[in-house]
């Protein structure tokens, strides 16, 4: 390889084309528009086209990546030398995605906590693939009363089925990492549990699991003077933890919470 990956900005190039075939492989791509974000050297990007998309965007920060995969494809691609922090992702396609990111780990937990608990009734993708480091996909799906089970989760799947792909070695990736990686498939939900607003999920959801060991009675106290009549409606037992409680009961308590702030 004529690049020498940069650290900084995450450079762990997908080489296994086998992987790189199934990860193309699931979803069914023919006639769709694509976005795929961090395309590095286009390894997916190629595969990704022989699917036929009916269009493909590629957001990548690195310049030089940029130019190179400028060179590299032609037609029917929008290349855009971007980060996809900054970028407006409401304004990327007027029609829905399918959105492929084998990212910084950091950077896809960023942006998909960003875009889930930012997204209104039209949702301006469809699916999202997104590769993560695999302790972290073990967060975001986890289930109650998992030890894994925490905010991570309760946020993506407020508004997301979420679907464990499979697990990638580091074998298959160049420079190798060092970590095992999780290939993870989120789809929106038609319905879910309406809030007025998801700061304060954000913000019941953590003043929980800053006490994750304590009973819920603590948190209780602390955000309702009313906590014995909120908790009886509820019917929260109070020896609970937050790893207990359902994302609907969080949900629960943020609409008693927004109640008292109406
Ligand atoms: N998807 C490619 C490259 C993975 S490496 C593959 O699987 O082979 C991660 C890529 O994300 C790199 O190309 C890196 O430059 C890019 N990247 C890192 N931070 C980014 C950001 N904030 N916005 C867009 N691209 C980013």
């Amino acid at each position: 390889m004529l690049i020498k990956p940069k650290k900084s900005l995450g450079q762990n190039f997908l080489i296994d084309k086998n992987i790189i075939e199934k990860i193309v492989s699931i979803s069914k791509i023919s006639n769709k528009d694509v976005l795929e974000i961090g395309p590095g050297t286009g390894n997916l990007t190629e595969y990704i086209l022989r699917e036929k998309p009916s269009k493909i965007i590629l957001i990548e920060k690195d310049k030089i990546l940029y130019d190179q995969l400028q060179l590299k494809f032609q037609n029917n691609i929008e290349i855009r030398n971007e980060d996809i922090l900054k970028v407006n992702e409401k304004n990327i396609s007027k029609k829905k995605l399918i959105v492929f990111g084998n990212l910084p780990y950091n950077i896809s937990t960023k942006i998909v906590c960003n875009w889930v608990l930012k997204l209104e009734k039209n949702f301006w993708f469809s699916e999202l693939i997104l590769m993560f480091q695999k302790e972290v996909a073990d967060r975001v799906i986890s289930k109650i009363n998992d030890t894994n089970y925490g905010r991570l989760s309760i946020f993506l799947n407020w508004k997301m089925n979420i679907r464990k792909v499979f697990d990638i070695s580091p074998n298959c990736f160049y420079p190798k990492p060092k970590v095992h990686s999780t290939l993870v498939h989120f789809f929106p939900k038609k319905d879910y549990f309406k809030i007025k607003e998801s700061k304060n999920l954000e913000k019941i959801t953590r003043i929980f699991f800053n006490q994750k060991r304590k009973k819920i009675k603590n948190p209780l106290k602390q955000l309702f003077v009313n906590y014995k009549d909120i908790s009886e409606n509820l019917k929260l037992d109070l020896n609970l933890r937050p790893q207990n409680l359902s994302l609907e009961t969080y949900c629960k308590i943020v609409r008693e919470y927004e109640k008292l702030r109406s």
